[in-house]
């Protein structure tokens, strides 16, 4: 006799459970899609101990007549599809009908459901995937669907479960990005203890981010909105050759499917990709608070994810993370949902197209609003270790790597004195002590008594000839400055036409010199010197995994480095310009960094590391005195990066008092 049988419908629904459900998030997420699907306007969820108890979500849309809601327990029972060709076009969230046979099998589940077609309700109960109850009942339209004791007949599954308050932070974070998605319905989610989320309509996403995060989120965030019909990306694409994308995951592959798929044909419609993206000075640790929709379905998808990491590129350091919410949509037809359980990856038909696309739109954005630190400004540069656009926190940690500033010898603070009328009194704060404060203060002219106009007939006022201009170009605005000399021999005090700059002596020349790391580097051009006697140093385990993975990229960038011994790694040639005492401390504090990395090493994040890590080392220090003509130079160099207003750790390079504040400060505007 043969060994092979067909499972039981209940066998397979507990299997096809783990791979649809594997947390309360998950529930929560199925029903809530399919609430979404079904046309509600308002939903109300209610968890109880992290939705390990009770998961209860309510909703106004069209309900089930009593067929519907026996069938829809059955797998793959679905309204949503019917033919195998309506997978290329799916317009809802759900679609393989597996979420409800997979919730009832591993949990006590109740439906109530009511659709206008029909007089009364119908309620059913399902405990472990077996149907107790189908009864009639009177009912509210719209459907109500109760989740106690999730995984109660599958304990291993149980046991993976984290707390509660980390399984309610999942569910939180998951419906207030579907409040964010869904602006024009009303959200709510409450605990057993309060209501974590209570969103009413509102006009748009901003809005949306607004109620839910506050006007300070909201301020931290770029829009970005980009509109092309998809005849025109086919037409320009076709103009082009794949650009050269080194280490992506993959991209360069899909860049030719791409180029086979585009002969087959263009598709019609338009590609919109719009949302928010955080400023520079925005830093996660992780990335957590990135979320990207692709026709308003959460996925995580890595395409789009190279995508602003390219975007980013050399605007933040590759350590972190900016905050991202972003929707695309493109037709349905453009996009494969059917590719996983969960449905939350998705396979693009264009994939190049769509990454390009994106990096651009973003970068875009980015390059537009390119920040010039102002001194009102409070600058928080620091990367957060905030978990997720979390509901009433946006704060920042500090977490900064290493900086020069740090071996500062005892610094105290001190006091930029400026008069500035308006109440402003924050801090640069920077490691190390040093804190650089604007303080609302006494003028050392006294200030004039009465209005302003009063003075200006005095004549003490004469107008100044010069109207600032509109904020130019962060490049040429550099471009023209004077030096004027330092401040504790660390920071250069300079003048145009814009107003009185402040340059960090150290993140400007680190600036200057990542910029051309990476382009030796790239054209194979790296300078390097032999030393005198080789270094020789040990590395921990950790370290040493890390170094024969990245030996070879470190040789590209002029070291000659070998391992000595089991332990011990000797130096014989390193890049020109750093000094032997800092070789050491670089190649440490790299092998430190990357051997914390989670994820697996990624080439092009390792030459941006190690161009980062060579600049912060040869780079001029603080404390250090500057002859005008290298001031003069510094400031040249650091107008001709690509990117001078944030250094590759991502903090601020210079700071910007304008004449608009300067005139305000003076009283003559
Ligand atoms: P899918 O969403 O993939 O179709 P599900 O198992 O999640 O599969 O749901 C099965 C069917 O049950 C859906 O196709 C839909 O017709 C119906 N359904 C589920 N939830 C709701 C709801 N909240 N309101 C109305 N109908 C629903
Ligand atoms: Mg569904």
């Amino acid at each position: 006799m043969g060994k092979i049988h067909v499972l039981s419908e209940n066998v397979a629904n507990k299997i096809a459970a783990g791979e649809v459900v594997d947390r309360p998030a998950s529930v929560v997420k199925e029903l809530l899609e399919n609430s979404l699907d079904a046309g509600a306007t308002r939903i109300k969820i209610q968890v109880e101990a992290g939705g390990k108890k009770l998961i209860q979500i309510r909703d106004n849309g069209c309900g089930m007549v009593r067929d519907d809601a026996l069938l829809a327990f059955e797998r793959h029972a679905t309204s949503k599809i019917n033919r195998a060709e309506d997978l290329l076009g799916v317009a809802t969230l759900g679609f393989r009908g597996e979420a409800l046979p997979s919730i009832a099998a591993v949990s006590r589940l109740r439906l109530e459901t009511c659709a206008p077609e029909e007089p009364s309700g119908t309620v059913v109960e399902i405990h472990g995937g077996r149907i107790q109850k189908v009864e009639e009942a009177g009912l509210p339209m719209g459907t109500s669907l109760t989740v106690r004791d999730l995984f109660f007949n599958t304990p291993a599954r149980r046991k993976f479960l984290k707390s509660e308050s980390t399984e309610l932070s999942h569910i939180a974070s998951l419906v207030t990005h579907y409040a964010l998605a869904h602006p024009d319905k009303h959200f709510e989610l409450h605990s057993a203890t309060n209501a974590v989320l209570i969103a009413s309509p509102v006009e748009g996403h901003k809005e949306r981010i607004y109620q839910i995060f506050g006007r300070d989120v909201l301020e931290q965030l770029l829009t970005v909105a980009e509109v092309r019909p998809w005849g025109q990306i086919s037409w320009v694409w076709q103009g082009r050759e794949p650009r050269d994308r080194q280490g992506g995951p993959g991209i360069d592959a899909r860049a030719h499917e791409d180029r086979a798929e585009r002969d087959r044909g263009e598709p019609g419609g338009e590609f919109r990709v719009h949302g928010f993206v955080s400023k520079p000075e925005t830093q996660k640790l992780n990335r957590n608070s990135i979320y990207v929709f692709v026709n308003r379905r959460l996925v995580r998808d890595r395409v789009i994810q190279h995508a602003l990491t390219e975007a980013y590129r050399n605007i933040l350091p590759p350590t972190v993370y900016p905050v991202v919410l972003l929707f695309l949509e493109l037709p349905t037809g453009e996009v494969d949902v059917n590719v996983h359980p969960s449905k939350t990856e998705v396979r693009f038909r264009h994939q190049a197209v769509i990454h390009d696309l994106v990096r651009d739109a973003v970068r875009a954005v980015l390059m537009k609003a390119l920040p010039v630190p102002q001194f009102t400004t409070e600058i928080s540069a620091h990367p957060t270790t905030t978990p997720a656009l979390a509901l009433g926190r946006w704060s920042s940690t500090t977490a900064s790597p290493g900086y020069a500033l740090d071996r500062m010898p005892e610094v105290e603070p001190f006091t930029l004195q400026a008069t500035v009328p308006s109440p402003v009194n924050e801090r640069f704060e920077f490691r190390g002590g040093i804190g650089l404060a604007v303080d609302p203060m006494e003028s050392v002219v006294p200030a004039p008594q009465g209005p302003n106009r009063r003075v200006i007939e005095d004549g003490c006022m004469p107008p100044i000839a010069d109207e600032p201009p509109a904020t130019s170009p962060l490049g040429s605005s550099l471009s023209s400055l004077k030096p004027l000399g330092q401040i504790r021999d660390s920071f250069i005090l300079a003048v145009n036409h814009e107003g009185l700059w402040i340059i960090d002596q150290h993140v400007a020349h680190e600036r200057v010199l990542f910029e051309k790391v990476l382009k030796q580097r790239a054209t194979q051009t790296v300078h390097s010197q032999r030393l005198l006697l080789p270094l020789v140093f040990e590395l921990t385990p950790g370290q040493q995994a890390v170094f024969a993975q990245i030996c070879e990229e470190l040789h590209h960038n002029g070291f000659e480095a070998e391992p000595f011994g089991a332990r011990s790694v000797a130096v014989k040639v390193a890049p020109a310009g750093i000094e032997t005492a800092e070789i050491e401390l670089m190649l440490e504090e790299l092998l430190d960094q990357l051997s914390r990395e989670e994820q697996a090493l990624n080439m092009e994040k390792v030459r941006t590391r190690i161009a980062a890590s060579i600049a912060c080392h040869a780079a001029i220090k603080v404390n250090m005195p500057l002859e005008p003509d290298k001031m003069e130079w510094l400031l040249t160099e650091l107008a001709k990066t690509e990117c001078p207003m944030s250094c590759p750790h991502g903090r601020p390079v210079v700071l910007r008092y304008s004449l608009k504040d300067i005139q305000k400060a003076f009283k003559r505007i």
